[in-house]
């Protein structure tokens, strides 16, 4: 009988890093504050500092909380039809909550693609 060739456990580098710990060992933590990530982990030392989301994160946040407010908000005038102070209300809730929670695992998201897809130390080694 043929067994089925079985995944590894492992977690994507990405993942980890979209749940805020190290691409690579899963284990210390990415951010230094709520969007700073940090210097090294603290497990497995490795550098973050080459590690740079710029403003990835942010206008990918953009599109989606934008793309939900705006449908939504739509939606609800056609659904609804609420007085526009309704509108006025929920909005902005909507926008900064859901901004507030997808930037991080979207930053995260960034960091561990570029650990997972870029060669940093390979760079870092051409350069010099
Ligand atoms: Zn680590």
């Amino acid at each position: 009988m043929i067994e089925p060739i079985q995944a590894p456990l492992t977690k994507s580098p990405i993942l980890k890093a979209m749940a805020g710990h190290c691409p690579r060992c899963g284990q210390g933590r990415l951010f230094r504050g709520f969007l700073k990530v940090a210097d090294r982990c603290n497990t497995c030392d490795l550098d973050f500092s080459h590690h740079d989301a710029a403003d990835g994160p942010a206008v990918f946040v953009t599109f989606v909380v934008g793309t939900i407010a705006a449908v939504g908000a739509v939606w609800l005038d056609f659904a609804q039809r609420p007085p526009a102070w309704v509108h006025f209300v929920i909005w902005p809730i909507v926008v900064i909550g859901l901004s507030l929670v997808l930037l991080r695992p979207f930053k995260g998201f960034f960091v561990g693609a570029q650990y997972k897809y870029r060669s940093i130390d390979r760079e870092k080694h051409e350069r010099h």
